[in-house]
């Protein structure tokens, strides 16, 4: 059976090297803001949304000026929310965004080269004590803030544990981490690619109710584990793959 490092060649060799997390580089120049603020906050509104919604809330808190720990900490909570307002759950989200800015900006007065300065299991630990942060979150923010060799596991990961016939799906969150990270090495690029490829796939091809598995750069090592005969063959409209799905 495959392993990760295999799985993640083939989505590698398909969607190459994907770059992550967007982030609007040209305003922080601008505004001597740092980047690294944005994917903080930005993994926050991700939370039970689409990306297109974070994007929006975010420019709101761009047009704003409060994309720093300083701005947004001082910022009154109604103009928080209504600029996050197209992310859902915005009077949570305010809240949340808000509550780490405090704590970035008056114990480092914003300064995340010294928050990140903890090591890796410290500095999860004190993400997680945040309202609003929880364990996807908190390695969304050490992977792509922080550059940290930490597996991020999220729903698109759990089905395509299960399709690739690894495990169910409903492991828990460490025991999916150890087993994606096996042999990732330490290098933080490389976690950083592998779940920018993992979100790619399961966009692209491994949806959840129509996956298109004919041509599937996974095709050859995975069990489709949960895909529907109906589905697979419906996808192979080709009509050069014909066998179904174990
Ligand atoms: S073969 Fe099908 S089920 Fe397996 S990874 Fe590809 S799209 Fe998903």
């Amino acid at each position: 059976m495959a392993g990760p490092l295999e799985v993640l060649a083939h989505l590698r060799k398909a969607y190459g090297e994907l770059e992550w997390w967007p982030v609007d580089a040209e305003y922080h120049r601008l505004n001597a803001t740092d980047p690294r603020f944005e994917v903080i906050v930005g993994a926050i509104l991700t939370q039970n949304t689409t990306w297109t919604s974070v994007e929006t809330a975010l420019g709101n808190l761009k047009v704003r000026k409060l994309l720093s720990a300083k701005a947004l900490a001082k910022a009154d909570l109604p103009t928080i929310r209504e600029a996050v307002r197209p992310a859902g759950f915005y009077n949570q989200k305010a809240g949340y965004v808000q509550g780490i800015a405090k704590y970035l900006w008056t114990t480092f007065e914003g300064d995340l080269d010294r928050f990140f300065r903890e090591k890796t299991p410290r500095l999860r630990e004190l993400l997680l004590s945040f309202t609003g942060i929880g364990e996807e979150t908190a390695d969304d923010i050490l992977v792509y803030a922080a550059r940290r060799p930490v597996f991020i596991v999220d729903a698109y990961t759990r089905r395509l544990t299960m399709r690739l016939g690894w495990g169910k799906g409903t492991e828990s969150y460490a025991e999916l981490q150890r087993m994606w990270a096996k042999r990732l090495g330490e290098e933080p690029k490389a976690f950083a690619l592998a779940h920018a490829l993992v979100v790619e796939h399961a966009k692209r091809r491994c949806t959840a109710k129509s996956p298109l598995c004919p041509g599937c750069p996974l095709e050859a090592v995975c069990k489709r584990v949960g895909v529907e005969a109906t589905v697979y063959l419906r996808a192979a409209e080709s009509g050069n793959v014909a066998k179904p799905p174990r």
